[in-house]
């Protein structure tokens, strides 16, 4: 009978090529955690954008950082975790081209990283986690059992994020969004600190011609390899 060890999966990537649906998923069949690390950077991104924060005034994000308090809660309904922001569920403020737009500058701050940091890796300390981003396999979770870099096409990648927020109700050209996806991959693969980058031991997964069954699968068979060893 083989154990059934708990192990920690990083899937890192571009924007918009399935990351975060797909380690939902993983995470809901092997019944582990799942962590949208994005989503934390778009919540200290809307926090800035309300309280109109300087981001190259250290005084000011150094203490805008103090008052942020994250935190995901279930929406039994949509059965999917949800983002909160001082207690407010911001889960849908924090997915529209505002904060988009916004996110890629607050993130390439130092003092933002090591905040969001040190929150990722407390929610992974118990292992059994999920957490997808830009620099989990590189430098949340450099020891990740399994580590995963997800690409696809551009245009691909930008209709599978209209069609997201279409789904939301918000209607944006594919222009606007191509634009957003190769502005932000831009400015995350080129920062100085944590750059968007594959690990060297992580397995890459194009995408653009794999159905989002196909994508879980592929993860979930490598997962199961890994657990019952
Ligand atoms: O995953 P998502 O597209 O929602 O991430 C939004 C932005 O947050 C990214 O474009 C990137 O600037 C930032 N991010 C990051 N590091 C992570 C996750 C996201 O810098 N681990």
């Amino acid at each position: 009978m083989p154990t059934r060890n708990k192990i920690t999966i990083a899937i890192d990537g571009y924007s918009g090529t399935g990351k975060s649906s797909t380690a939902k998923a993983v995470a809901s069949k092997l019944g582990y955690i799942y962590v949208d690390s994005g989503a934390m950077y778009r919540a200290v991104t809307l926090h800035f954008l309300k309280n109109e924060i300087d981001l190259n005034d250290k005084t000011q994000v150094l203490n805008a950082l103090e008052n942020i308090q994250i935190d995901f809660s279930y929406n039994k309904d949509l059965a999917r975790y949800e983002t909160c922001l001082n207690e407010n569920n911001v889960e849908e403020s924090i997915r529209g081209m505002e904060v988009s737009n916004y996110v890629s500058a607050v993130s390439a701050i130092k003092a933002v990283r090591d905040a969001m940091i040190a929150i990722q890796r407390k929610l992974g300390e118990a292992k059994g986690v999920v957490m997808d981003g830009r620099d989990i396999g590189t430098v949340v979770f450099p020891n990740a059992d399994l580590k995963f870099f997800l690409t696809a096409d551009t245009k691909i990648r930008a209709e599978r994020r209209q069609m997201e927020l279409k789904e939301s109700g918000n209607e944006v050209s594919l222009t606007d969004i191509i634009k957003n996806l190769e502005d932000r991959d831009k400015v995350d693969s080129s920062r100085e600190i944590s750059p968007l980058r594959r690990a060297e031991d992580a397995i890459e997964i194009d995408t653009t011609g794999l159905s989002f069954a196909d994508q879980v699968g592929l993860i979930i068979d490598k997962a199961n390899e890994t657990i019952n060893v």
